[in-house]
């Protein structure tokens, strides 16, 4: 009985589980306020959100955003593009993490202004297209917006001389997706993951989950793949860390990057999810009555 009704909870806002990054999320509408200054992260990729770690991958025939925040923070979005001396008009291709709407929300927006081509994997297309939250926590709506393009694990998105291939890591959210690339900077080449999503959020109903059915297997399908992963030179995230985590010094990243991880970072991440989940799952259990 106890199970069941843990089913009925709805999680609340928060869309995304760092422990870190939930406070950020609470505040969401101080978000706007709290501009964070656009900046050159490394090669071509540039950090142009707010809170939630918004990156424009540029190349010389348009450019990829990737994540475009909550609806509120779509004109902080535009203008740190347009500071960073890119126009808008030339997103070619939007891409997200996660269907959650502090990545999405504001693809609609974002769609409006650029007429962009939306990519999405799976069961985020649905979500982005329906504007329904289909993950296991049961986060809040958004604005629908048609996806031009609905791509399965390991398909790529190719722009200007730009290649990024998605990961399916659906323990988030059915469809999220690690994007990875690599980038040239200083004559060396860096390999690079945009965060997709590890574990649900906490609070997620595990068993019997209508809006995700196979939540369970498709977290642990998760953590083994990132787990298998070799792990990228750089590994950026979709909220920033708190406090910001030290770097390899060799990497030549921005210092202001407060959403960068290196290898060593991503390799606690991916420890630190895997543990939490255990501890979910056998909460889970102990609600099951065991
Ligand atoms: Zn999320």
């Amino acid at each position: 009985m106890r199970l069941i009704s843990a089913l009925i909870v709805v999680g609340a806002a928060v869309a995304c589980v760092s422990p870190n990054s939930q406070a950020a999320q609470e505040q969401s509408s101080q978000a706007v306020s709290d501009a964070a200054e656009p900046f050159r992260v490394i090669g071509n990729i540039y950090f142009v959100g707010g809170q939630y770690g918004s990156y424009l991958i540029t190349t010389p025939e348009g450019h990829i955003l990737h994540d475009t925040g909550s609806a509120d923070m779509h004109p902080l979005i535009v203008s740190n593009i347009e500071k960073l001396g890119f126009s808008v008009r030339d997103i070619r291709i939007m891409i997200s993490s996660h269907a959650h709407w502090d990545h999405v929300e504001g693809h609609a927006a974002m769609k409006r202004v650029t007429g962009a081509q939306v990519v999405a994997l799976g069961g985020d297309a649905v979500a982005l297209e329906s504007g329904r939250d289909n993950s296991a926590i049961g986060a809040r709506n958004f604005e629908p917006v048609s996806v031009d393009r609905v791509i399965e694990d390991g398909d790529t998105v190719s722009l200007g001389g730009v290649t990024l291939r998605a990961l399916w890591t659906g323990g988030h959210t059915q469809g999220a997706t690690m994007w990875m690339t690599t980038v040239q900077d200083g004559g060396n080449t860096y390999s690079i993951a945009f965060r997709g999503g590890e574990i649900p959020n906490a609070g997620a109903p595990l068993a019997n989950n209508p809006r995700h059915a196979t939540v369970v297997a498709d977290t642990q399908r998760t953590l083994q793949r990132l787990r298998e992963l070799d792990p990228p030179d750089l590994f950026l995230h979709n909220h920033p860390q708190d406090p910001p985590q030290a770097l390899d010094p060799a990497l030549p990243v921005d210092p202001r990057c407060a959403t960068c991880l290196d290898a060593e970072g991503f390799r606690r991440m991916v420890a630190r999810v895997e543990t939490t989940f255990e501890a979910m799952l056998q909460e889970a259990e102990g609600n099951g009555g065991q």
